[in-house]
């Protein structure tokens, strides 16, 4: 088995949604979003045999092991908003016949590097851009092999883990070719704080703009 982590987007559509798009045929194999220091995030999946290197690139166990693991806490800040999520039509069919939703998002067409034409529709149909599937009092109410790929790859960076500890982003440091994230440890009792803060943010929110 060899780690292989998504190249990173470029900005040109193109291009990022061909990344996602290979990524979305594989999230199986998907293993965690790690920033690896010094670089940029990446989510990393996990091969028996080599992937398409377009989109892929191999990542060695010793990066690895110095990289932060993001953890999504469930905060359900990036769902409420302009969400920006979206799914592709093979994660769309899925959901319509399996799960039976009737739900009819708006849709574009792009023309993405080596699969061509591919229809990516668009979930944040609720106010203020709050995803569809978004309940207030539940959060995701997607199942796990539903959710699309970017909601499965995508992390707000907040926290992340290494050798059993949890890390707060702090700052963003600008860099060539990017930001990074400045990662400080915290304690549970912090960590605990700051998730129950978020949390009733997000609630506070969505119960006023119902
Ligand atoms: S804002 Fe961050 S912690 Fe909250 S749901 Fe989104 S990814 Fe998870
Ligand atoms: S599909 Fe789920 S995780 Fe993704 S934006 Fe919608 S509510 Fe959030």
């Amino acid at each position: 088995m060899e780690y292989y982590a998504l190249k990173p987007p470029t900005g040109r559509p193109s291009w990022d949604y061909f990344l996602l798009y290979s990524a979305s045929l594989v999230k199986r194999r998907y293993k965690g979003t790690f920033y690896f220091p010094g670089r940029t995030v990446l989510p990393v999946f996990i091969f028996n045999k080599k992937p398409d290197l377009d989109a892929f690139e191999k990542i060695s166990r010793n990066d690895l092991s110095r990289s932060y693991k993001m953890i999504c806490v469930k905060c359900g800040l990036c769902c409420v908003r302009n969400s920006g999520a979206f799914m592709f039509e093979h994660e769309y069919r899925k959901i319509v016949d399996q799960e039976g939703y009737p739900a009819v998002f708006p849709s574009k067409i792009f023309s993405i590097y080596k699969f061509g034409e591919v229809k990516v529709y668009f979930l944040g149909t609720e106010r203020f851009g709050r995803c569809f599937f978004y309940d207030s009092s539940r959060g995701c109410t997607l199942r796990p092999a539903f959710k699309p790929i970017i909601c499965i790859i995508q992390f707000c960076t907040l926290f992340a883990k290494k050798n059993g500890k949890i890390f707060l982003k702090v700052a963003v440091k600008n860099r060539e070719g990017g930001a990074s994230p400045v990662y400080k440890p915290v304690n549970h009792i912090e960590y605990n704080r700051i998730v129950e803060f978020l949390r009733a943010k997000v609630k506070k929110f969505t119960y006023r703009y119902r």
